[in-house]
């Protein structure tokens, strides 16, 4: 069966570290993951999307677990990842970067009205408990797991979820396996310097946020692609802002690129946007989703749309 037609499925990528993937991986089908200690409690890391998608992670988690989950963290902001957060027991904490939090409150369930096919079920918003800035290490009996702010890239408060003994690294949506990354919310020389960071920490498995797992030989080409993928956005932008182009007008200049066959195609109008923007006003200058979306649809050439 063709990987993206598979329903979602647990792999367990080290004793007791477990990647919950969810082909096709494409708009709001997001990976997640969770760690078991030897005590039974378990360690999740983010929610998904919709209400279905939520329950129906936390379900296998509860077949492998004896006990309520100790935290939850949030890689970051995106609904994807967030929406799911209230249905984890109330008792279990939910960890971010300040930012996250932030970012949550402003945006609401806004991006039910922007990728209105799923069911979303009854959602509320659930902001995270604990936030932190730069760094926080969580303890799962004797597993060691280490949050790591390196954004801004995708967003400005990515979080990744390194586990060292293990070599697990659970990036959140600083690697996308298959899709193309999305930058806008981020900063394209921020990517770049995130994905060294991930590449300094030499994991031997890497749970990307969309995407199937990528193990050993394969981490360093998932990462390499991805740098010269915010290489060749930041070259495109270059020559657009040259020549006083608009982003949607750049991408269409450049439809026909050695990324075309990754898919979210239209993630490229948006990544230019960040890129001028970031060209021409620095860093930092807050661009969000809806912003960008026409273009996103106008260069897909249609609604965008996501599985229900
Ligand atoms: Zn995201």
């Amino acid at each position: 069966m063709d990987w993206r037609d598979r329903p979602p499925y647990v792999e367990e990528v080290a004793p007791g570290v477990f990647a919950y993937v969810q082909p096709d991986g494409s708009w709001m089908i997001n990976n997640l993951g969770f760690l078991v200690g030897e005590s039974g409690r378990s360690l999740l890391v983010d929610a998904s999307s919709t209400e279905t998608r939520t329950r129906r992670f936390l379900a296998e988690v509860d077949t492998r677990s004896t006990a309520a989950p100790m935290a939850l963290v949030n890689t970051h902001h995106h609904p994807d990842h967030v929406y799911g957060n209230y249905l984890a027991p109330s008792t279990t904490p939910v960890i971010a970067h300040t930012a996250c939090r932030e970012e949550m409150l402003t945006a609401g369930l806004e991006a039910t009205r922007v990728i209105t096919e799923p069911d979303y079920g009854d959602l509320r918003i659930r902001t995270p408990d604990i936030t932190f800035d730069d760094r926080l290490t969580l303890h799962l009996d004797e597993v060691v797991v280490e949050l790591i702010h390196v954004g801004p890239a995708h967003t400005t408060n990515d979080v990744v979820v390194w586990l060292p003994e293990q070599r697990v690294l659970f990036t959140g949506d600083v690697a996308f396996a298959g899709g193309q990354p999305f930058l806008l919310e981020g900063s394209v020389p921020g990517f770049a310097r995130a994905l060294e960071r991930l590449r300094a920490l030499s994991p031997e498995v890497v749970v990307p946020g969309h995407g199937p797992v990528c193990r050993g030989d394969d981490v360093p080409v998932l990462l390499d692609d991805l740098s010269a993928y915010v290489a060749y956005v930041d070259q495109v932008a270059a020559v657009a802002e040259a020549e006083g182009m608009t982003a949607l007008q750049a991408a269409e200049k450049h439809r026909d690129n050695p990324y075309a066959g990754w898919a979210e195609t239209e993630r490229f109008v948006g990544n230019l946007h960040r890129a001028l923007t970031e060209r021409a006003q620095g860093p930092g200058v807050r661009l969000r989703v809806p912003d960008a979306w026409p273009d996103m649809v106008a260069f897909h050439g249609g609604p965008i749309g996501c599985h229900a």
